[in-house]
């Protein structure tokens, strides 16, 4: 994987990016453009939205770019291979120019109409958390997410509803220190407090999905975030913390 990092220190001249990945997304994402369009243009705030194809195979590519030729805030990157969520989001953050970092699903499960609410509270916190309050998937997948996050909060000793919700704002120095690892999208708001930012959480809407497969299922989510969690745990306990007293 090729990997060139923009200087996420530093302000690159837009307000906001919304980072979006895409895995055969085709049916999902003409009404996603519109919805972000018809939520962020009252905003009055230049704004890019990054959509990363992981290596889609239906089409979806080519439909980006007809929306490109309408709309001029829309970017593509697209990858040769899947190379799964992670990837796509450091992907996204790694040409991002904005100073605020939105990120979301593609399939509109998340809700355009919520970003401006994260924004709001961008301004008293370093990253703001969705929490899908009325999750709306099938009874095994709400089941299996209670479980995660129950078991993610009580091993990370964590208090984050939802980490699993796509759907949340980042100012982008969060991204500055942090090395990202397959699965690692899970656990942004831990990363983030571990390197000293301030997380909230806001109830944000949810939807079943209308178009396209989900591309996760009990092993390749349940199980292998597990594992994640435990490298979490382990980082979280060996965090270094030191003070210097003195220095000639
Ligand atoms: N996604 C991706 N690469 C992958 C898996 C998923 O880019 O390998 C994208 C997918 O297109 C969607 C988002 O990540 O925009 C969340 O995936 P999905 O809706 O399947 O997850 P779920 O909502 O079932 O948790
Ligand atoms: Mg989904």
């Amino acid at each position: 994987m090729t990997m060139d990092t923009s200087d996420l220190n530093n302000s690159q001249g837009l307000e906001i990016s919304i980072v979006i990945p895409v895995y055969n997304e085709r049916e999902n994402l003409t009404l996603l453009d519109e919805k972000i369009t018809k939520n962020l243009q009252p905003l009055n705030k230049s704004y890019e939205v990054i959509l990363v194809d992981d290596g889609s195979e239906d089409g979806s590519v080519e439909l980006i770019r007809k929306l490109q030729e309408e709309n001029p805030n829309l970017r593509l990157i697209r990858f040769g291979h899947n190379h799964g969520q992670t990837a796509a989001f450091a992907a996204g953050f790694s040409k991002a120019r904005g100073d605020i970092i939105v990120t979301m699903d593609a399939d509109l499960q998340n809700d355009p109409a919520d970003i401006p609410l994260l924004l709001e509270k961008i301004n008293e916190y370093d990253v703001v958390c969705g929490w899908r309050h009325k999750r709306n998937d099938p009874l095994i997948k709400k089941l299996s997410s209670t479980i995660a996050n129950t078991v993610r909060n009580a091993l990370s000793e964590e208090c984050i509803a939802d980490t699993g919700c796509s759907l949340k704002a980042f100012r982008r120095t969060c991204f500055k220190n942090i090395k990202l690892y397959n699965g690692m999208h899970r656990f942004f708001p831990t990363l983030m407090k571990m390197e000293g930012f301030t997380v909230t959480q806001v109830k944000v809407e949810h939807y079943p999905r209308l178009h396209g497969f989900s591309k996760y299922n009990i092993r390749n989510r349940l199980f292998a975030s597990f594992k994640d969690l435990l490298a979490i745990r382990w980082m979280k306990k060996r965090q270094i913390n030191y003070d210097i007293i003195e220095e000639r």
